[in-house]
């Protein structure tokens, strides 16, 4: 086994980034390992296998083969033993199932060279990651992969279980909860899920935040201008006190890729004429929903490029897309549209200048890739943090979201209203304006001493003077 060895002062930091499970939680780890890395840290990128699902696998090869100088960890999971507390999610029992076998990283980073300077963890393994970092010497970082907003709720939550009221709204109620700092939250908002004390997303969530007092810091993929208010109630103790200091380092910069998708039919529309629609990498809506969303894009008569999926986890998804939408949906609207199964760049896509909105679930990285781009969302939150990720869009005011169409499978929302919803998304002026300020907004955060950009930098340097 290799000795560790202590970097010199002055020397790179070597860095090793821990993700959970799911494109939206590996996605802006690769684009932080990309950011580290060409800003001179050795990095070290944790890969858990096997992973949940093939996008993850397939973008781990692409990643390492186009970032050679980034250090490839693979780190085998023990066989996931099921716990007391309910969970069906894949995604979720492989966040148990990596939570269980963090001990076995002890060896894999005790003799890496030169010795690491940090870990940057998943919040859902923060816990035991913080416990693993004080073993080894070294300090942990947390990226949280989600809104400064919803991370706030988070943080919150033990003293948002023991008010009573706050369950008896929850799913569906109309009743408000005062938060600290950020005013009256509709208990609508919460996901259901996470006020049940048996559910591993409630216990999970507890769990990790109450170890957040030992971090050094928390990265969140958000930045000043766009959640000021969550990031300085966060940083002045509002929602919970002897918090890490808060890092907003976002939007987190796109990676180089392989290879970019082919786009043809995009080239050859007017600007910002097409509606583009996705639900992220592991929602896929009922084939109710899916048949009202066809007659709504139809009624609209708008131009769309849809990416449709027809189950939570791409492997299992068998079906054609003329089976998920119908041959005569397609037949009907070929000179109109295009639906793709399967996974596109969403980020070339969201950058295409014929993209003039995008309808979203709002997973927390759509929105943030929407900001940073400058495209408008109709927001069509579904589950977990979506609800509040809406509610950004929304206080920001590059989109419109539709309150009442509830949690997913709470109703069927109606093809007409989704057709008038289309046509005030792409019709709006004001939306498309404030879309452009947004994007002007997130690129002057990202510039040489722009807000997340110094926030980067500086710790880079802490890391360069302490070694
Ligand atoms: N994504 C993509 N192509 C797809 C589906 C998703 O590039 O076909 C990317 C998307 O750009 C984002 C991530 O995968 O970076 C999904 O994360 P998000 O938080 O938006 O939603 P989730 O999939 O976690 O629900
Ligand atoms: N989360 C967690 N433990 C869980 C599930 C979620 O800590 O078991 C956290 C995680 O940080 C995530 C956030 O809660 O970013 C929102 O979860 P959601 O399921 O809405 O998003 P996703 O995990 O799909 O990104």
């Amino acid at each position: 086994m290799a000795t560790t060895t202590k970097s010199e002062k002055g020397a790179p930091p070597h860095l090793a980034l821990f993700p959970c499970a799911g494109m939206g939680h590996l996605m802006p780890f690769l684009r932080l390992a990309a950011m580290l890395a060409s800003r001179g840290c050795i990095v070290t990128f944790i890969t858990v296998q096997p992973t949940v699902s093939a996008a993850e696998s397939d973008h781990l090869s692409s990643f390492f083969s186009t970032h050679p100088h980034i250090k490839r960890l693979d780190f085998q999971l023990l066989p996931y033993k099921k716990s007391k507390f309910l969970n069906d999610d894949p995604f979720f029992i492989q966040f148990e199932a990596i939570g269980n076998s963090v001990h076995l990283l002890h060896p894999l980073l005790s003799c890496l060279s030169p010795s690491l300077s940090a870990i940057v963890a998943d919040l859902p393994v923060a816990s035991r990651v913080s416990q693993l970092a004080s073993d080894l010497s070294v300090s942990t970082f947390i990226l949280i992969t989600t809104s400064a907003r919803f991370f706030s709720l988070m943080v919150y939550l033990p003293q948002l279980t023991q008010d009573k009221n706050t369950k008896k709204n929850a799913g569906g109620g109309n009743g408000y909860i005062e938060f600290p700092g950020l005013g009256p939250m509709p208990v609508s908002s919460i996901p259901p899920a996470m006020l049940d004390d048996n559910n591993f997303f409630a216990v999970s969530i507890s769990t990790n935040v109450s170890s957040l007092f030992k971090v050094k810091g928390i990265f969140i993929n958000t930045f000043n201008w766009f959640e000021a208010e969550a990031i300085e109630s966060l940083n002045s103790s509002g929602v919970a006190p002897h918090l890490a200091p808060i890092l907003p380092v976002g939007p987190l910069e796109s990676f180089e890729i392989e290879q970019a998708s082919d786009l043809p039919w995009l080239d050859e529309q007017a600007p910002e004429s097409v509606v583009f629609i996705s639900f992220g990498s592991r929602t896929a809506l009922s084939k109710d929903q899916i048949r009202e969303l066809t007659t709504g894009l139809e009624k609209s008569g708008c131009t769309f490029l849809w990416v449709v999926k027809a189950s939570k986890v791409d492997k299992d998804d068998k079906e054609g897309v003329e089976d998920i939408v119908g041959e005569s949906f397609l037949g009907r609207t070929k000179k109109k549209g295009i639906v793709i199964k399967g996974w596109v760049n969403q980020e070339q896509i969201l950058a295409h200048p014929a993209i003039g909105g995008f309808v979203s679930h709002c997973g927390w990285n759509s929105v943030i890739e929407a900001a940073r781009l400058g495209v408008p969302i109709l927001a069509w939150p579904q589950n977990g943090d979506q609800r509040i990720n809406a509610e950004v869009v929304e206080k920001v005011g590059f989109g419109l979201w539709v309150r009442d169409w509830g949690w997913m499978g709470e109703k069927l929302v109606d093809g007409n209203h989704i057709a008038d919803s289309i046509t005030e998304l792409m019709l709006s002026q004001n939306l498309r304006a404030r879309a452009k300020e947004v994007k002007e907004k997130a690129r002057q955060a990202r510039e040489i001493n722009g807000s997340s950009e110094r926030f980067l930098q500086g710790l880079i340097d802490s890391f360069k003077s302490k070694e």
